[in-house]
């Protein structure tokens, strides 16, 4: 093994994933040469809505993400953020949410004064497990914030349907996974508001940028608010309801729009090339004795921003870390990602585990005095996201786009040697 001092499957760098090509550069450069920059007017007036890059952007996405309403936003957080407020959440409230994902998926209720409540997920695609989603319903629960995880659909009817019965929201987070479908709906226009991200590591991207998406008029409409000023628009704009309708500033300019645009179109054949490589690596790592690869719902689609790959401990006989970080000694990370492994061990800390739940460092929300409920997140355990956090599970991203199968075959590789001389780890 290459830990050991032993030759490496592989050095040389994989290739680089990089999406940006002429159609950005020349999208970009017709904005610059108008010089206009951005033209939204944070006041009741046609540009309160932005620029025509902005518009034919969100009109584009609502277009191919079958969605009445696409708002763009300059972060997935931003719009997770919008989306917590334009639900109503706010002090007295609960959210409930997932603890393995990024970490802002749990933080925007905090924003608005509530607070999150962890259920744990499910072992097979990793995003909510309703059964515990079920028991965490409180009376003051608001919203559920589903995290369609590693471009896994989550149990997504499951959750539809508790939501349902408690008249409750549901957000999705579909910054992991644009365009993956649940029973032939993309994931984003099932619940109440979809939130996308288009930062540089996801599957498209504008450097930062993020869409939200909706089917529904008034959730748009307090979108467009919190995306933008609301509070000085609302008098002119003659808006009703006036419940967290102040705003930030979440607009994206007329070139991260411009770019935008370009990316869309390129999604589909990204997201094929995606789940090609994934299918790929998949034959090749199913029958390796020790690992486990789970397969998405028959009614899903996956679009595999990770690939999660299952380790069993008690097969090989060494923990996961000694194995992942043999693994990386045999084979090197890409172009432009140098210093930063393709390869992960546990994903992210479960949430809760965090400074900000542990010593509960934010005064309204936590603390409010209008909150009936409890959350001591110091006794918080969801047994599964540890288990696959401290044990189980390893992240994958060597199916991004640009691999050949040459490249797939040294990953492979990799595995198998590793798991043929796991008795030089022991
Ligand atoms: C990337 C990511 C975010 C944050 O997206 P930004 O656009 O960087 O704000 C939120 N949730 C999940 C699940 C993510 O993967």
């Amino acid at each position: 093994l290459a830990i050991n001092g032993g030759s490496p499957i592989r050095t040389n760098l994989f290739p680089a994933y990089n999406t940006i090509g002429k159609e950005e550069e020349e999208a970009v450069a017709k904005v610059l040469k108008t010089g206009n920059l951005s033209q939204f007017l944070g006041a009741w007036h046609a540009d309160f809505y932005g620029g025509p890059n902005v518009q034919s952007f969100e009109k584009a996405w609502a277009n191919d993400f079958d969605s009445k309403y696409a708002i763009s936003v300059n972060s997935n957080t931003s719009g997770l953020f919008a989306a917590i407020g334009a639900c109503d959440v706010g002090p007295g409230d609960e959210v409930i949410v997932s603890p393995y994902t990024m970490s802002a998926s749990a933080l925007a209720p905090v924003i608005y004064g509530a607070v999150p409540v962890f259920a744990d997920i499910d072992e097979n695609n990793f995003g909510l497990d309703p059964e515990d989603v079920e028991r965490k319903i409180t009376p003051r629960t608001k919203a559920i914030l589903l995290v369609h995880i590693f471009g896994n659909p989550a149990r997504t009817d499951e959750i539809m349907a508790i939501a349902k019965k408690h008249n409750i929201k549901v957000i999705e987070d579909c910054a992991q996974a644009p365009m993956a479908k649940y029973k032939d709906k993309y994931v984003g226009t099932i619940g109440d508001i979809g939130v996308f991200s288009l930062n540089y590591h996801k599957h498209i991207h504008t450097g930062e940028g993020g869409v939200c998406t909706t089917q529904d008029e008034a959730l748009a409409e307090k979108l467009y608010l919190i995306r933008n000023h609301g509070e000085q628009v609302v008098e002119a704009k003659g808006t009703q309801d006036l419940n967290n309708t102040f705003g930030f500033n979440f607009r994206m300019t007329e070139i991260d729009t411009a770019i935008g645009k370009e990316q869309l179109k390129k999604l589909p054949n990204l997201i094929k090339q995606r789940q090609k490589n994934e299918n790929y690596l998949y034959e090749g790592l199913k029958n390796i004795e020790g690992l486990e690869l789970p397969r998405p719902e028959e009614c899903s689609e996956h679009v595999y921003y990770v690939q999660p790959i299952k380790y069993k401990k008690d097969i090989l006989g060494v923990h996961r870390n000694k194995f992942v970080e043999a693994l990386k000694a045999e084979i090197p990370s890409a172009v432009l990602r140098e210093d930063t492994p393709l390869l992960g061990a546990g994903y992210v800390k479960p949430l809760y585990k965090q400074p900000l739940y542990q010593q509960k460092i934010h005064q309204c929300s936590f603390n409010c005095p209008r909150y009936e409920g409890e959350q001591d997140y110091t006794k918080t355990v969801c047994s599964v996201t540890e288990r696959m956090h401290n044990d189980e599970l390893i992240t994958s991203e060597y199916c991004r786009p640009g691999m050949s199968e040459s490249d797939l075959d040294a990953v492979i590789e990799a595995f198998q040697k590793v798991v043929d001389n796991i008795g030089e780890l022991k």
